[in-house]
Order: C-alpha cells, then structure tokens, then sequence
C-alpha cells in the first residue's frame, strides 16, 4: 500500500470511530433526522473512513424503522466498496449475520400469524394472509406448505394465470417433477396463451424431461412470440448441443466451452483448463464451473473453419475454449494448422504447444506446428480471445506435407465404440483397397509372365526356325546335288563311249530322264510351296476321279523309286469318287504322303493306300508300316521346315516342306487331315476333302 492511500485511510478509520462514539451519544436525532444527515455527508466526502461510516449510521437507522432490506444495502456497500477499511466492514458484518437471523425468526413468526388468520372470513383479508403464507413458505422452502397457500390462490383468482405458474415452477424446481410442472404451465397458458415466459418455463420443463421435440416446439413458440427474448433463444441453442452431445454420430469434431466474461480481463489472467480439469458433464450443467455460460458442440465443414460468430455478440470481449480428443491408431508425427483473429492458444496434452498471446488484439491467421501424436486418445485444448466480435477459429491436422491424415477421429466424447465403428470402416475400405491391389498385382503379374512367356517361346521358336532354315539349305543341296550327280554321271559314262549296248544305253537314258524329272518335281515341289507361302498359288477346281488319280501318282511313284522292296496295295471303294478338287495340287499331296511313307519305312516298304467316299466328304488314306513318328512331334510334322531329329540323324533326305505343303493344299481345300502314328510300328495318313466345294 502506498504511503499516500495508508495516510487517508488511517485518518478515515480515525474519524469512522470517532462518529462512531459520537452518534451513540445522541439518540434524541430521530431515525429519519440521522438518515438525512448521513445522506448529505455521503453527497460531498471524499474519505473512505467518513463515508463508510455514513453507510453504516444510515444502516442502524434503518433498522431502527424496520427497513431491514435497505439497511442490508448500505452494510453490503461497507464491505464491498472499503474492503480496506477492516474495522467498518467487520462492523457491517456483524449487522448483517444478526439482521438474517432475525428475518427468519420473523417469517417463521409470520407464517404461524397467517395460519391463525385462515380462519377469518373476510375474503379480502384471507387472500392477503395466504399470499403471504404462500411466499413465506416458499422462503423457508417448505413447497408442500408453499404448494397448497398456492392452490387456495388458485382457487380464488381463477383469472390470474400467475399462481399456476408459480405452482409449475415448484414443482419444476423444488420437486423435479416436470409432468407435474408442464400441466401447470400448460393451464396457465390457456388462461394467458402466447406468453413467452410460459413457453420457457414449459420448455424448461420438456428439456428436464428429456423431450427435446415439445421444448424445441415450445422455444420456438417462445422465440417468435418475443424475439428479444434471450432465453428462448438460449434454449434452443442448449438442446441443440445436447441433442448432438446425445447423438454421437453427430458430434463432430469439438466441443466449445464458453464464453467466459472477459469484460474486466481477468478471464485471460484465470488459469483454466487444461490447468484446470474440464469435465464435459459438469460443463454443460454449469455446476462445477460457474464461469461457464454454456458449452456447444458443433461441427466444422471442410475447410476446418469453427465459426463462433453464433455465440457471441459483437465486441464482446471473452476468452473462449474449445475441447476435442482426437484419436490415433499409433504414434505418429502431425502437422496442426490453425487460426484465429485474435489470440489463439493450444495445448496437447496438458502440454502447452503454442501461445499467441491470447490478451492481444492482433491478427493471428496462419500458425503451424508439427508436433507428435500419441497412440490413443489425445487431448487437444484450444483457448482463443476475442475483442471484435465477428470470428472464429481454424483448425486442421495434416501430415507433414499438408494432405489430410486418414484414421484421425476427432471426438469430444472419447467414445471408443466410435473408433472401433470409424475403425471398422477403415479396415473395410482398407480390406477393399488390398484385394484390389491384389487383384491389379495379380493381373500385371499374370500379363507380365505371359508376355515373358511368349517372349521367350517367340525367341526360342526363332531360333529353332533358323536351325531349321540351316538344316533345310543343306537337305535341299543334298536333294539337288544327288540327281545332278547322277544325271552328269550318266551323261559322262555314254559320253566316253563306255556303254556299248544299246539295252544298256537306253537304261542310261531312263535313268538320266528319271533323276531330271526326278529334279524338275523337286523344283516344282520348292516353288509351289514358295508360290503358297506368297499367297500366289491359284487353285483351278474341278470335278476329277480320285481313284485315278490316285492310282497314277501311285504308277509314277512305284516308276520313279524303281525298288524292288516298295509293295504298295491300292484299295478303291468304287471306280470312280469324284471330288471337286485341284488336279495337280492333290497329286502333289498323294506323291508327297507316298514319298514320305516309303522314305520312313524300314526294310520292308509296304504301303497301303486306300480311297473312300463318305457322304460328303472323299478320304484318301496312305498307311505305312514304317519308323512312326515321336508323339512329341506329331503336332509339329506339319510346320515348315520341320523335321525329326531322328531322320537327320538317321540321313535320311528331306527339307522339311511337304507336309507343311500338304496341308496348305488341303486347307484350300476346305478339307481335314488327321495322323496316327506309333513309334516303330507306322504311321497313317488320311486327308478329308469335300466332294464339292461349298
Ligand atoms: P521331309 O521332307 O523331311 O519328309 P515333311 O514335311 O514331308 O518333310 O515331313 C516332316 C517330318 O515328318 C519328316 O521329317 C518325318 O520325320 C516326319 N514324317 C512324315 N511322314 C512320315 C511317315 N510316314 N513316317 C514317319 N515319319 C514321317
């Protein structure tokens, strides 16, 4: 205390004594006399000592004329107002505890007083004494007493709708009995309907109740009756926010606390939560912490953005918090984002991870902190000031990129069933998303190996084809080089004039006519191929007679190979099996099947042709009894080129090309040819052809 302040009061207290004695010595200045001495003396001190002393004197007065309650104003101004003076508000206090004892000793008196009266028949007189019995009861809070002053009330001013709601009010209040306190309020709005402090009252009652249909019903009626009145507004906003505490699936994200009163700038120097526990039950009711006005939850949209404009009227200056638990599936490190217009406050767990000076004035619009979430539930405390009115705050958690963090659940409640139903959900989505990576790895893998596998397939195929090209330039030299070998051969030996006889001489010639024709369909044989492979070959259908035709290329054959060993058996079902074919390429075909059946054939070379009619079709069969062919290999006879190792190995002469001819004749053919085949005991040929072509 300073010097100066110490010095007045001192004197104050001096003269407080002093005027003390010195009124006690003059009792012949009547109360109302002593009452406006005081009064003047109150208009022009300046000293706290003589004007707590006047209050005090002005009090005793009052007293002294049974003015109770005004003399109870001046004692409280004593000790509220000079605080410092300690002498005169211990003074004041004592005056205070003995005047509430003898108010009520005199209520009690009263009430007695009253009863006795009920007798009286004066009904003027009887309403007086209950109306009074009626709020004397209720002072001392005996409501039963309270309740029936009340009913005779009732009963005797039917008109005034005041005593019904005064009953509802007991009951709301005194007995928690809401059904009982709406009936009241209900009745007394049919005597007085469309009054907004009924409609409040009721919706109390309905909220008490737990009916949140009928309160918001009635608050609205209340709201439209009388828009300024508050409470019907404040109602509404209450059950909104009980409404969403209730609904779990609604609250979102946080729950506001406040506002809190800052007009006199204590709430910012307060320390409240987290330093002070928060509980939500106790916020709502307001019970534990009276600073609280009411709490609402309310959700944020997209951008993140908590208006609070709702709650608060322009300039007012307060200080307000929001409370939210977020939930974290591990520990992990996450981005805050937030804002506000003024000052703005946070702490995670209890631990204090930002602070703009929240008692400022300023812009505090964009802040960030990365900071680590734990596993669980986290606390998330947000104070935020406000001078201006017209704000609100931003809030968002991100990872450390800024993109939003998935599996984070924002809930005031801590409601673990929440987690485990948002959880679930993720897990689903979770579940969903993998299988249908699953599914994609799967499908790439599976196009990946397919790829690769006739990647691999096409090189090895390649490669076999160039081995085959290889092996075919020099079977088809060997096939070249023997006929002309011979053909020259021959032509030298007649030359030297070696061969005298003239039977030898034509044997000559057969032979050299033989090996060139021999050549000439070797030739033939390689160009016509060639011809088909181009796409060049013309086909010149026409009805022929198989069974010639077939027989002659068996002539030819049996003319050319000039082998003892070769026996061909050639059946033929009829004379004639007519067919609408090519003449020359089937030839071809019948020789090459005929050339393959005695070039694989062992020893013996029997071959048996056979040549059918069926209904549609004509069927040539050319069955040996030779090598067979390798199962393995049988798929693949017809691929030009191809040949089975064994022949080469074997020397026998071939380029690969006939039976890869022989099918691309058939296929023009519109026909079918079929193999079977067992290794060392022969191979059947049969070729299909359609008697006329479709
Ligand atoms: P090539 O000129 O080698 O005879 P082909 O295309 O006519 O060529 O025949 C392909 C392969 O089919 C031959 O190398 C042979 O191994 C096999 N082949 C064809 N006909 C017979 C058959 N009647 N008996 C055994 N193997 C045969």
């Amino acid at each position: 205390m300073k010097f100066r302040t110490f010095t007045i009061v001192a004197i104050g207290a001096l003269f407080f004594s002093f005027s003390l004695s010195f009124s006690q010595g003059s009792e012949e200045l009547s109360s109302l006399e002593t009452i406006k001495k005081y009064r003047e003396v109150l208009n022009t001190a300046e000293n706290p000592g003589i004007i707590a002393g006047a209050h005090y004197k002005i009090g005793l007065a009052l007293e002294k004329l049974g003015r109770e309650t005004e003399a109870t104003a001046e004692y409280l101004k004593i000790m509220i107002n000079y605080p410092q003076i300690s002498d005169a508000g211990k003074k004041a206090e004592e005056r205070l505890a003995g005047l509430y004892s003898s108010f009520s000793k005199r209520v009690k008196e009263l009430v007695k007083r009253d009863e006795a009266a009920l007798g009286e028949k004066d009904p003027r007189i009887f309403f007086a004494y209950t109306k009074s019995l009626y709020e004397n009861y209720r002072n001392l809070g005996r409501y039963d007493r309270a309740l029936s002053a009340l009913k005779w009330l009732c009963n005797m001013d039917p008109e005034n709708p005041d005593y019904l709601i005064d009953i509802g009010d007991i009951y709301l209040q005194g007995y928690n009995d809401p059904d009982k306190a709406i009936f009241h309020f209900k009745k007394a709005l049919e005597i007085s309907p469309g009054n907004p402090k009924t409609y409040v009252d009721l919706g109390r009652s309905y909220e008490k109740k737990g009916d949140y249909e009928n309160a918001v019903n009635v608050y609205t009626k209340a709201a439209k009756a009388s828009p300024a009145n508050p409470w019907a507004i404040y109602g509404l906003r209450r059950i909104d926010g009980i409404r969403l505490a209730e609904d779990k699936r609604l609250v979102k994200d946080w729950y506001f606390l406040g506002p809190f009163d800052n007009s006199d700038k204590a709430g910012l120097k307060r320390p409240l939560a987290p330093e002070e526990k928060i509980e939500l039950k106790a916020t709502y009711a307001g019970k534990d912490n009276p600073r609280l006005k009411w709490f609402r939850p309310f959700g944020y949209d997209d951008s993140g953005y908590v208006d609070l404009n709702l709650l608060f009227k322009p300039h007012d200056y307060v200080v307000a918090y929001a409370l939210t638990y977020v939930w974290s599936r591990s520990d992990r490190e996450i981005q805050l984002r937030f804002g506000s217009d003024d000052g703005i406050k946070i702490w995670l767990n209890g631990q204090e991870i930002f602070n703009y000076d929240i008692s400022r004035p300023a812009e505090a619009d964009d802040d960030l902190v990365i900071t680590n979430l734990s596993k669980g539930w986290n606390k998330i405390l947000i104070k935020v000031s406000d001078t201006w009115g017209n704000w609100g705050f931003y809030f968002r958690a991100t990872d450390l990129k800024g993109n939003p963090v998935e599996h984070l659940i924002f809930d005031p409640l801590k409601d673990d069933r929440r987690v485990e139903y948002i959880y679930g959900r993720f897990a689903r989505e979770k579940r969903f998303r993998l299988t249908r990576i699953a599914t994609l790895y799967i499908v790439a893998v599976s196009v990946f190996l397919t790829g690769l596998y006739f990647m691999v397939s096409n090189i090895y195929h390649r490669i076999k084809i160039n081995r085959m090209k290889e092996d075919f330039i020099s079977s088809v030299s060997h096939e070249l080089k023997t006929p002309i070998a011979a053909v020259k051969m021959l032509a030298e030996t007649l030359k030297r004039g070696k061969v005298r006889q003239d039977g030898n001489k034509a044997r000559y010639y057969d032979m050299i006519i033989r090996e060139s024709d021999r050549l000439t369909r070797f030739i033939n044989k390689i160009l016509d191929f060639s011809k088909i492979e181009k796409g060049e070959k013309v086909f010149y259908f026409e009805k022929e007679n198989l069974v010639d035709l077939t027989k002659t290329a068996v002539e030819i054959y049996k003319d050319e190979a000039q082998d003892e060993k070769l026996k061909i058996q050639f059946n033929a079902e009829k004379d004639e099996i007519l067919a609408e074919i090519d003449k020359d390429a089937i030839l071809q075909v019948i020789f090459n099947l005929i050339d393959n059946a005695y070039k694989y054939s062992k020893e013996e070379k029997v071959i048996t042709i056979n040549v059918k009619a069926l209904q549609k079709d004509v069927r040539i069969e050319v069955i040996d009894k030779g090598l067979g062919i390798p199962k393995g290999s049988i798929e693949r006879i017809f691929d030009k080129f191809y040949r089975v190792e064994r022949d080469m190995v074997m020397g026998i002469k071939g380029s690969g090309l006939g039976l890869s001819f022989v099918k691309s004749v058939v296929d023009a053919h519109n026909g079918t040819m079929t193999v079977e085949s067992k290794i060392g005991k022969g191979s059947k040929f049969v070729i299909s052809l359609p008697v006329e072509r479709a």
